[in-house]
């Protein structure tokens, strides 16, 4: 007997919602949007238990047309196209028809809306997937719909929710973007009955990055303007010496939907690459606006991404467009050189010491090119140092002389017949991390008070991922923080190998590193090290006198590791006697 049965309408019509819905973000997200599709400039999200129990959103749209609310809980109904050809001029973020059905089949609804200014309005209750009960009401124009006990009849989707505070994250995270791209709008998120957020309207992308992000935020972003063939790119990128540790803040808006995709964020992290210090990242608040025809919206279920026509053209657009922000135009000689233009030196002037330090070819990021004669071979982060280094052979101070330093950023030093060149900054990374780590054991942080009162305002997400855990790690290192109501804080103390200028930005990263994967905890106690032992490391581009490299030499090499910075980035480049010897051709 054959063994091919067509599925249940039951079975298969749950597989199908679980495509849209897969938990509580999903019902945020599909709601939020038919509000603003309805043209509500007002919008407030309630939720209980992560969403987990209750999702209520309330908006002051056009409301249903009481003929429309029973088909529009119908499977593949929807007002907002009729044509595959729609999809040419299409504007509004939904056009499935699938979310309000998709989420009957696996909740309870009742929605309240009007679509009148006489305050006559229409409540209904819908369950097991049915209408069950409608009436009359008084309701001002707009529309609540309330989702209750999400995967009530669908436990194995229920199994996989996780908690309440990792689901709030997630809705969080996704209104902040869409909070950014529409803030003429206002939003507001309760949680167990506490503000989260409220969000006035406002009238520039800019109040709405304070309102959400607060002033350091926005003063270390520039505004981009511009326009190139069809698209126009406008937003908030980094200042051109700024950036932050961590990939987070990059959001990206296609005709005012919020995306992820490759070729924006690409766009995004090359443009910058060659202007950030390395394991620093843009932050980049992006809008393109681009006709609609040249733009796939429908090819992920929950429209999350899309697909241009054109990629390569809107690639370059959005560089252009980040570049025409800076004042900096670049172009690349046949040698592959960067030649700059002139207001490129000023700009890196600010940055790297003063202008014309880095005449006319401009400033590249210094790496090993393999088409270096007699280099290829060399392995200049090979193994052979790793072997080297655990034999235990490090030289005392006499078994070695500073030469010098090279471009303010790296000290040149003889040992034992080699040329070392040695990274300022990671080899000060590694020291630090190791005194901080020591202390860190022997639970004897040395703490200090600012100078000066270091006041954090954190925005909603970065308060939700200020945990407990992530509290009392900051404790252990030395960080003493005081709640001043609301999401604002009194940095009271902080570990002093830190200095006082690296206070907030540490805290930061370690808010914004990720730990919900269950990675052991040592590992995380290192990373949280790594960072703050980074953020207080000398940056490259900064002299040095001949005994303070000496002494950084000396302590690297008192290190556990001198070979490799604790982000696990190479510190030392070697050259034996005789590959130097080979390169000048005297052997
Ligand atoms: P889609 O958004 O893809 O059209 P949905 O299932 O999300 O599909 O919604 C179905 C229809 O219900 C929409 O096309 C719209 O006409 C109507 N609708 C949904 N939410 C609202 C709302 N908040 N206000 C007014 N109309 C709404
Ligand atoms: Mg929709």
């Amino acid at each position: 007997m054959g063994k091919v049965k067509t599925l249940r309408e039951d079975v298969y019509k749950k597989i199908a919602a679980g495509e849209v819905v897969e938990r509580p973000l999903s019902v945020v997200k599909e709601l939020v949007e038919n509000s603003l599709d309805a043209g509500a400039d007002n919008i407030k999200i309630e939720i209980s238990d992560g969403g987990k129990q209750l999702i209520k959103i309330t908006d002051n749209g056009s409301g249903f047309d009481p003929e429309d609310i029973e088909p529009a809980f119908k499977n593949h109904s929807t007002s907002k196209i009729s044509e595959l050809s729609d999809f040419d001029t299409l504007t509004s973020l939904g056009f499935r028809g699938e979310a309000l059905p998709s989420i009957l089949e696996v909740a309870k609804i009742e929605v309240a809306s009007s679509d009148n200014n006489d305050g006559r309005g229409l409540h209904c209750v819908f369950a097991e997937g049915e209408i069950i009960q409608k009436q009359e009401i008084a309701f001002s124009r707009g529309t609540s719909i309330l989702v209750k006990d999400l995967f009530y009849n669908f436990p194995v989707r229920k199994k996989f929710l996780k908690a309440e505070r990792t689901e709030l994250n997630q809705i969080i995270s996704f209104l902040e973007p869409v909070a950014l791209v529409h803030y003429d709008k206002s939003f507001e998120l309760v949680h167990n009955h506490k503000t989260v957020f409220v969000y006035q309207k406002t009238t520039s992308l800019k109040d709405r990055v304070y309102q959400v992000f607060g002033k350091d935020f926005l003063e270390s972003l520039q505004e981009v303007d511009f326009a190139e063939n069809n698209y126009r790119i406008g937003g908030l990128v980094s200042k051109l010496n700024t950036g932050i540790s961590v990939k987070k803040h990059q959001y990206f808006f296609v005709n005012r939907r919020s995306i992820r995709e490759k070729t924006l964020i690409a766009a995004l992290n090359n443009t910058f690459e060659k202007f950030l210090e390395r394991s620093r990242y843009p932050i980049g608040i992006l809008t393109l606006a681009i006709p609609p025809h040249e733009v796939d919206v429908n090819i992920h279920p929950m429209k999350l991404e899309i697909k241009f026509e054109n990629a390569s053209a809107v690639y370059q657009a959005v560089k252009h467009g980040i570049e025409s922000s800076f004042g900096v135009k670049e172009e690349f000689a046949a040698d592959g050189e960067i030649i700059a233009h002139p207001g490129v030196s000023a700009a890196y002037g600010s940055r790297y010491g003063s202008p014309g330090r880095f005449p006319g070819s401009g400033y590249r990021k210094q790496e090993w090119q393999p088409g270096h004669p007699g280099l290829e071979a060399q392995e200049p982060y090979g193994d052979h140092r790793q072997t080297q280094l655990f034999s235990g052979s490090f030289p005392d101070e006499e078994d070695f002389s500073i030469i010098g330093q090279y471009k303010n950023s790296y000290i040149l030093v003889e040992k034992n017949n080699d040329l070392l060149l040695v990274d300022q900054h990671n080899a000060q990374e590694r020291i630090n991390f190791d005194q901080l780590k020591k202390e860190y054991q022997e639970e004897q942080v040395v703490s200090i008070s600012p100078l000066f009162p270091v006041i954090m305002e954190l925005s909603p997400s970065e308060a939700a991922g200020l945990d407990d855990r992530k509290i009392e790690l900051l404790g252990k290192i030395g960080f003493r923080l005081e709640a001043l109501g609301g999401n604002t804080y009194d940095i009271k103390a902080f570990p002093q190998v830190l200095g006082e200028k690296n206070i907030k930005e540490a805290i930061r990263t370690v808010i914004h590193m990720n730990v919900d994967s269950k990675e052991d905890e040592a590992d995380f106690e290192d990373q949280v090290l790594a960072e703050v032992a980074c953020k207080s490391a000398i940056k490259v581009n900064h002299k040095l006198f001949p005994d303070q490299m000496k002494t950084i030499v000396k302590n690297l090499f008192n290190t556990g590791n001198p070979y490799f910075c604790p982000h696990k980035r190479p510190i030392i480049v070697e050259f034996t006697q005789e590959q130097i010897e080979k390169l000048l051709k005297r052997k």
